[in-house]
């Protein structure tokens, strides 16, 4: 697990725990309340129980350095430990190994984002740790303790991690695309269920392309926001998308607010595609990249990089003269073309914005899938039979090949949509 993956709950923690921690940490100097108002007693607690899954050594965002344990503290308890005293750490380690209870004195309680209804442990150098012969309760393996169901993500506030979460798809309800820095980035709009109930899910950039409606996927490292009175997940730029085994659905699943699709039938009148390499370590746009050469030097950052490597993100609008004898101009999201580009073997040309377009224009007939703000959710050619399948793949450069797990997506991200969320 990287480090960052803890920030987010870690740096929006009460404010008097955190900066205690880091004066503590810092200069050793007594407690000072962080805000006057806050006359709440911090109370040095004593807590028992078994130890679990050690962490490596991480550093927060404010440079402080911590480490983390599972503190099962009951039969079926299970408490998050985070340790600013890093010598303290072979000490966890070694009762873990040798599955040897604890005692931690002068410990603190904190609220757990991630645990609602549950509490964090927090150790300073003040604190110390103890080895007990025996408690009450047999040590077990803890659940996946990251692991949250709908019902527990409801819970939580915005602006909050979420580790894992095992999510039915049940029905896209949204597609729009927003621009990040000048580029235009596509999220789309779910709703998504498990045994315990049901919420929303904005998946952005090019995890869309592995998600599908009815079917059931592990996702890694979400946060939280509200819309309205509900927590909602959206992916992060670190999001993993697996699937998984069929979840299941609750007693009643409401019906989200309708999509407003709509298909469109009818002639190509004109159609534009911009293909646009991207840089896969600053994502910026590049003007110059010559496919035909095998390595290029990124024009922002200056690393010279294979050219397969760069990522391509395509934009650009389709003009269908419909059946109805009306011209509907429709905005071509990178999806719709990705998926285009697939399931019609085109990857040999997929980075070749004019090809694409004179392959557009031979269809004559299509059949566009348009979502309520006029961007287009899926098109190909019009043929109630099924797609057509015009060439065999020439394996070539597949930038835009299938992988979730790179951390290709624009930093940022968040920050848009939570400036969409509380808009
Ligand atoms: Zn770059």
């Amino acid at each position: 697990m990287s480090s960052d993956i803890h920030q987010l709950d870690y740096d929006h923690a009460p404010s008097f725990f955190s900066r205690t921690d880091d004066q503590r940490l810092q200069t050793n100097r007594p407690i000072i309340m962080a805000s006057p108002a806050k006359k709440t007693k911090v109370e040095e607690e004593t807590v028992v129980g078994h130890v679990h899954a050690v962490s490596p050594v991480k550093t927060s965002r404010q440079n402080v350095r911590y480490f983390e344990a599972t503190l099962q503290t009951g039969r079926e308890e299970f408490n998050r430990v985070v340790c600013f005293a890093l010598e303290k750490r072979s000490e966890f380690i070694q009762a873990s190994d040798n599955s040897q209870a604890v005692r931690l004195s002068r410990a603190r309680k904190s609220i757990s984002f991630g645990n609602p209804g549950g509490y964090d442990v927090l150790l300073s150098s003040a604190s110390s740790v103890g080895v007990l012969d025996d408690l009450d309760f047999p040590r077990r393996t803890p659940p996946d303790v990251d692991q949250l169901t709908v019902a527990q993500v409801l819970a939580l506030g915005p602006m909050q991690r979420v580790g894992t979460m095992e999510l039915r798809v049940v029905q896209a309800t949204g597609n729009r695309v927003v621009p990040v820095r000048g580029t235009p980035v596509e999220l789309k709009v779910f709703e998504v269920c498990d045994a315990t109930g049901q919420t929303g899910l904005t998946v952005w950039d090019r995890v869309i392309l592995s998600v599908q409606e009815g079917r059931s996927y592990r996702f890694t490292t979400l946060t939280t926001r509200k819309e309205g009175d509900r927590t909602v997940v959206t992916t992060t730029p670190s999001t993993q998308v697996t699937t998984c085994a069929e979840v299941g659905r609750p007693t009643v699943l409401r019906p989200a607010s309708a999509g407003g699709e709509e298909v469109v039938c009818g002639a190509v009148v004109g159609v534009k595609i911009v293909a646009k390499p991207r840089c896969p370590r600053c994502h910026a746009g590049q003007e110059n990249l010559v496919a035909r050469c095998s390595t290029h030097r990124c024009e922002r950052c200056g690393l010279l990089q294979r050219t397969m490597a760069y990522i391509i993100t395509y934009s650009g609008m389709v003009i269908v003269l419909s059946q109805k004898g009306e011209e509907r101009s429709m905005a071509l999201t990178n999806s719709a073309v990705f998926a285009y580009v697939r399931d019609n073997f085109l990857s040999s040309c997929g980075h070749d914005g004019a090809a694409l377009e004179e392959s557009v224009m031979a269809l004559e007939e299509v059949e566009v899938t348009v979502s309520r703000d006029g961007s287009v959710v899926r098109f190909g050619k019009f043929a109630p039979a099924g797609p057509s399948v015009e060439q065999d793949g020439a394996k070539c450069a597949d930038a835009a090949g299938g992988s979730t797990t790179e951390d290709e997506v624009l930093d940022g991200l968040d920050e848009v949509l939570a400036k969409e969320m509380t808009d």
